[in-house]
């Protein structure tokens, strides 16, 4: 289920302007999110540290929380995005947890780091810009809702 470029580029670009509203005095180690909806729409997130370390919260589990409270649980597509160079930052395993929770198994999951710069030239897994792996690629075996008869993937 891989997304049209204008969609993909949107949403990657909505990522990029997350991060940019990091919280992360401690790590400095800002990571972005946007989940796209099943309407359409983009919900963005940010990391949000906090000086009791632990409680500090990632992107994606920010982007996840703040779209359910605004009542949306159906998502076609995640984007990620950080300062690293290459595009290898990826959800950590809370998140992968978190997001299998809402997300199909295909579900794909963008992930940029700052060599991406919007361009007329079609993104694609380069492995240098963008890679792109679905959930269950990032979370083989997983558990999750429909083990405890709540829906089906
Ligand atoms: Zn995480």
């Amino acid at each position: 289920m891989s997304l049209e470029q204008p969609e993909l580029k949107r949403l990657l670009k909505a990522s990029i302007q997350a991060k940019e509203t990091a919280y992360a005095p401690y790590s400095n180690f800002r990571v972005g999110a946007a989940l796209l909806c099943d309407d359409g729409t983009i919900i963005p997130g940010c990391n949000v540290e906090n000086a009791s370390y632990g409680a500090g919260i990632c992107a994606e589990r920010t982007a996840l929380v703040s779209a359910v409270s605004q009542g949306k649980k159906d998502f076609r597509a995640i984007a990620v995005s950080s300062d690293v160079p290459s595009p290898s930052v990826s959800p950590c395993g809370i998140c992968r947890q978190f997001i299998r929770e809402f997300c199909s198994l295909d579900t794909p999951i963008y992930m940029v780091g700052s060599n991406y710069t919007e361009s007329d030239k079609e993104v694609k897994d380069d492995g240098e810009t963008m890679v792109v792996k679905t959930l269950e690629e990032l979370l083989p075996m997983s558990f999750g809702p429909e083990f405890l008869g709540k829906k089906k993937v």
